[in-house]
């Protein structure tokens, strides 16, 4: 069931401080388990609801542009390092040969230009939690000039390896997670594209 707003956990920062607000813990009224055949108790179920406060840290700008129609990426600047220039997608806050901080770039004409399909596979049956429409047909993308790949979801079109592929971004009703971030193939109109989402 839906939980209404007084049943919901929300958080701000005020002062340097996170300030919690609602509830965080609901209990439910558990039940029983009982064997049909020797009409015996076997157990109970534990339901247990749950908010969990999860800090975004450094890698809070990535999730935020995303909602701003912008797909932020890193590099590692630092001139003693072997692997200076290598650009990170998914966002890497410290560079994993000198482990150094990295500079946060904008990825976003790089992707629309050079984001391709690496390879793919279709799912038909997901896990718990799972928000995405089924099947999902997640993809390996990869972008010209970047060192590593980033697993994203195809939202319209049919997933071929070496395809090009264009990001789309939830702006209009954003979660400020992962999923606000989905790719189209090329040729996608603006009318196909999942309800708040924008090229
Ligand atoms: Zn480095």
């Amino acid at each position: 069931m839906p939980k209404t707003e007084n049943e919901k956990g929300f958080v701000e920062i005020i002062n340097g401080n996170y300030k919690p607000r609602g509830k965080f813990h609901i209990i439910e009224k558990n039940q029983p388990i009982f064997n049909k055949d020797t009409g015996k108790l076997a157990g109970v179920t534990n339901p247990r609801d749950m908010t969990y406060i999860h800090s975004y840290g450094g890698e809070a700008i990535f999730f935020e542009s995303l909602s701003k129609g912008k797909l932020m990426a890193t590099r590692c600047d630092n001139e003693k390092c072997g692997a200076k220039g290598s650009i990170f997608e998914p966002f890497r806050i410290y560079c994993p040969d000198c482990l150094r901080k990295t500079t946060v770039i904008d990825l976003t004409d790089i992707a629309k230009k050079t984001a391709k399909i690496h390879s793919f596979i279709i799912t038909h049956r997901s896990g718990a939690f799972n928000t995405l429409p089924l099947p999902i047909k997640f993809i390996n993308v990869e972008f010209e000039g970047v060192v590593t790949i980033l697993m994203s979801v195809l939202a319209v079109g049919d997933p071929e390896i070496g395809k090009h592929i264009i990001p789309i971004f939830n702006t209009k009703n954003p979660t400020y997670t992962i999923t606000d971030l989905r790719f189209v193939t090329e040729g996608t109109k603006e009318s196909e594209l999942p309800a708040g989402f924008t090229f």
